[in-house]
């Protein structure tokens, strides 16, 4: 399988965006964009076109929840064929493995989940599942594979119900999907969407 081993801060900065890809760094004053970037930010946004800003949203979203450009516009058809793409494309990339085991808290970011992941530290239903594109249904019971171990103890410490998302239940040291994620539950993700109905519309 593919992997994208560039650095991970060169990222953000060519995005002249936070991505949070490294976990708490990225809220410390070590972020090298909290550093730099908001010069570099404004002077991007007054020169750059329609398009550039369509691109660079597209590339945003995708570089956020770590899919390449040929899953991505997959994911974006089957978004379209759901309804409002603009809604239904955070939907599904929300809905992602990596993504959930990194709203649980399991993992600081979405990279080391998807790591987790593919090293099969998770279970779904009693299966293990190494796919970090699979995508959660309602009722889905997420558990570490291995609990008794060190690392899978340090891992469910890490889960803090009250900021668990409102779709995800804890049960025990398990998660369940109590029901899909909705429109509300992707308000406050920092992307306009729309940016990238318009550049996959032309
Ligand atoms: Fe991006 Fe995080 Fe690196 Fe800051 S620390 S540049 S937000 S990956």
């Amino acid at each position: 399988m593919a992997r994208d081993l560039s650095p991970v801060c060169k990222k953000c900065r060519r995005e002249g965006e936070k991505l949070f890809l490294k976990g708490e760094r990225c809220l410390s004053e070590k972020c090298s964009l909290s550093r730099r970037g908001a010069k570099e930010r404004s002077r991007f946004l007054r020169r750059s076109s329609a398009y550039a800003q369509q691109l660079k949203e597209k590339q945003k979203l995708r570089l956020m929840y770590g899919v390449f450009e040929g899953q991505f516009r997959r994911f974006f058809r089957l978004a379209a064929k759901r309804g409002n793409p603009a809604i239904e494309l955070l939907l599904l990339l929300e809905r992602r493995l990596d993504n959930v085991v990194y709203r649980i808290g399991w993992a600081q970011s979405r990279p080391q989940a998807r790591q987790m992941v593919r090293h099969g530290h998770l279970m779904i239903d009693g299966h293990k599942v190494d796919v970090p594109s699979y995508l959660v249904k309602t009722d889905d019971l997420i558990e570490l594979r291995k609990p008794e171990t060190s690392y899978a103890q340090e891992r469910t410490e890490l889960t803090d119900e009250s900021r668990l998302v409102s779709w995800l239940n804890l049960d025990g040291k398990k998660i369940r999907v109590n029901r899909l994620p909705a429109g509300e539950d992707v308000a406050e993700i920092p992307i306009n969407s729309q940016l990238i109905v318009e550049l996959y519309s032309k």
